[in-house]
């Protein structure tokens, strides 16, 4: 983590606490899809912190247990998944966020499934 970054995202106020730390750790990318948060100001407005374990089931509030991730993962499909389920009691942070990118991965080809029917039937062809 380069800490001077951190500092000066603190100093101008672009970033809090520990959104300076976990962003800066993650690469600003989303943990779970990889989207890369500084490409688009649509991609900037969606960054959230996750906690890898949700608080529901347990999850520290710690750095360690947070995450960057987008909108669409936090919210619409990973949700409150308790990654543990699939990685175990004794998974470490990298095995956890392998777990929830898997489970996320897994919905968005059932949704995938889903847009390609809805393709097919109304005739939609990529725009060029
Ligand atoms: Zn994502």
């Amino acid at each position: 983590m380069r800490q001077h970054v951190i500092d000066q995202l603190r100093r101008e106020g672009l970033a809090g606490v520990w959104t300076a730390e976990v962003c800066e750790r993650a690469g600003y990318k989303c943990e779970y899809c990889d989207n890369d948060m500084l490409a688009s100001v649509d991609n900037y407005l969606s960054w959230e912190l996750d906690h890898i374990i949700p608080q529901s089931a347990g999850g520290d509030h710690t750095l360690e247990n947070m995450a960057l991730s987008c909108r669409e993962c936090k919210v619409r499909f990973k949700r409150s998944w308790n990654p543990v389920y699939v990685a175990g009691k004794d998974a470490n942070r990298e095995e956890l966020i392998f777990a929830v990118r898997g489970n996320i991965e897994k919905k968005r080809a059932s949704w995938f499934r889903c847009l390609s029917r809805h393709r097919e039937i109304v005739g939609w062809e990529e725009s060029e």
